[in-house]
């Protein structure tokens, strides 16, 4: 597929280094009290898989066995009051205290890394539970610490689901999620976690708080949204009050081809400004729709997918189906209704590898191929500029980077009445060896081309300490110090995740 696709060879195989082939630095002495003895463990092998988020540098490194800057210890808190008295010790140790969901982090937000300080991966493992359930108000108070699955399989039987399936779902925490306002799968209207907060339980150096249960409020600032996306660095989300939703009865789907990328991005407008609201309008251009096995006849494929608890949808589909017939666009197969996850169509084909996709980026690295992905915002008015400006920008960096003009492809993850979420992906030979510094290069092209060109350096993945570079860039300047004001009042010691969103 690589040689087929790509236009460049593959080196031969390679293998990780072994787990136990590992040699970790010696971990810090911590004077740990005997009343929180028993949620600590130091072992190597907590200490290493604590190391590292899922970042593509941090991928590479753990593939060559080096885990730079393991956490001292990982902590294991049971229960809120835990995590209280956790951060009461470090704070008065001066301990650099991670908090960890499920370390899918792609942007650095749980490494550990942090020179000569002590510092401890707070992991929320063991707050896991779906607390209790207002079947009349269509909530749940629900742990952080708590997988996607998990909490899917515990709404269930109430007829109930969140419906927030990041691409990461099986492995991600609704913490996780809350602290970096993850995107999920609707691709419009409730397209970031934040619109499912109804009230947090948060702890923080400085104390506790515990926002108000409301549908909505117009009372100043939002406590809830002054922690979303906070990224672990003003407090510790321990609960929340999740809006919910009935389980959907109906679905139907299609997917178009287009022959003009502009027809196709010019139907994805009109459909994402209409009040149809599909759950999926994935804009596929042709090397992603190839790349993703779901056409390989050169067409760009627009995905749709409407689902309902409550009404029937041929309506809504029909009515898509008909923007993007004004566009030139093609659907042969008509729309699908179905309550079933059926595969057969392109439509199924995508969803499989879209689910699958990461991990080939993964098999990619042992072969000497760079995968990666960065993901954006812009406006429609923008948006042919940007695109156009983005893909020549990373041609030439691969180019001169890898000595190949390599693969780049993009597809839209979600769409706003004003303007798409496009998600790149590039491909390039790469030096075995040289890993890390080709990837810099690149990743500081993509940033550098993102932001200059007026978009955001991140849509959903967020900002840890990989993107701080852009994320700085894009701020107003009086809102960070309005933010380190904040920071200090709450965590005056800094102990909580330094170097995510403002220095140290
Ligand atoms: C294969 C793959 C696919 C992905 N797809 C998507 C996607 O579709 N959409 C998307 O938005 N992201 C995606 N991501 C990125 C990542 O999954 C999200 O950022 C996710 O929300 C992280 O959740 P987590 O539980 O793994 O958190 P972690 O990676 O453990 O932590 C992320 C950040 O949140 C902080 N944090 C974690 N828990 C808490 C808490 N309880 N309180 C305070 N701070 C906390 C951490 O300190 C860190 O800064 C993907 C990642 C991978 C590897």
């Amino acid at each position: 597929m690589v040689q087929g696709m790509l236009g460049f060879e593959p080196c031969e195989v390679m293998d990780p280094v072994a787990e136990d082939e590992v040699e970790l630095t010696r971990a810090h002495d911590l004077d740990i009290p005997n009343s929180l003895a028993d949620l600590f463990k130091k072992s190597d092998r907590e200490r290493l898989r604590h190391t590292y988020g899922a970042a593509y540098p941090e991928s590479i490194k753990a593939f060559y066995g080096r885990f730079e800057g393991p956490p001292d210890a990982v902590v294991f808190p049971e229960s809120h009051d835990d995590v209280r008295a956790v951060l009461d010790w470090a704070t008065e140790e001066d301990v650099a205290v991670i908090p960890y969901g499920g370390g899918t982090s792609v942007v650095g937000g749980v490494n550990s890394d942090l020179g000569d300080r002590k510092v401890v991966s707070l992991d929320l493992a063991r707050l896991d539970q779906v607390l209790e359930v207002d079947e009349m108000s269509r909530a749940a108070r629900i742990e952080a610490g708590i997988f996607g699955p998990a909490l899917e399989d515990a709404l269930r039987p109430q007829g109930l689901t969140l419906r927030h399936f990041p691409q990461s779902f099986e492995f991600s925490t609704l913490g996780g999620w809350i602290a970096t306002r993850s995107g999920g799968h609707y691709a419009t209207v409730h397209t970031h976690i934040d619109e499912f907060v109804e009230s947090l339980k948060v702890v923080t150096p400085r104390g506790d708080f515990e926002s108000r249960r409301l549908p909505a409020s117009g009372a100043g600032p939002d406590p809830n949204r002054w922690m979303i996306g906070s990224e672990g660095t003003l407090g510790i989300i321990t609960e929340a009050w999740m809006r919910l939703q009935r389980r959907p009865r109906f679905k139907a789907r299609a997917s178009v081809r287009f022959d003009e990328y502009g027809d196709a991005v010019s139907a994805t407008r009109a459909i994402a400004q209409s009040r149809l609201r599909p759950a999926n309008c994935r804009l596929l251009d042709k090397r992603e729709a190839m790349l993703n096995q779901v056409v390989f006849d050169g067409s760009h494929v627009l995905l749709l997918g409407f689902e309902s608890s409550e009404y029937e949808l041929a309506p809504l589909i029909e009515a898509a189906l008909e923007i993007a017939a004004d566009h030139r666009g093609r659907c042969l197969d008509g729309a699908v209704y179905t309550d079933e996850e059926a595969t057969s169509d392109a439509s199924g084909k995508w969803k499989d590898s879209f689910l699958e996709g990461p991990y080939m980026q993964s098999n990619l690295m042992t072969v000497g191929i760079l995968a990666d992905t960065f993901e954006t915002a812009c406006t429609w008015n923008r948006f042919h500029a940007f695109h156009a400006g983005i893909v020549e920008k990373m041609r030439d960096a691969m180019q001169r980077v890898t000595g190949s003009r390599g693969f780049i492809s993009c597809r839209f993850t979600h769409v706003y009445p004003d303007g798409p979420a496009p998600y790149y992906t590039y491909v390039a030979p790469i030096k075995p060896g040289s890993e890390l510094s080709q990837w810099a290069e690149l990743k500081a092209a993509a940033s550098e081309a993102v932001v200059d060109l007026g978009g955001t350096i991140t849509h959903h993945h967020s900002v840890g300490r990989i993107h701080r570079g852009g994320y700085d860039r894009e701020r107003p300047e009086l809102f960070a110090d309005m933010f380190r004001a904040t920071k200090k009042t709450v965590d005056p010691a800094g102990i909580l995740n330094p170097g995510v969103l403002i220095d140290p």
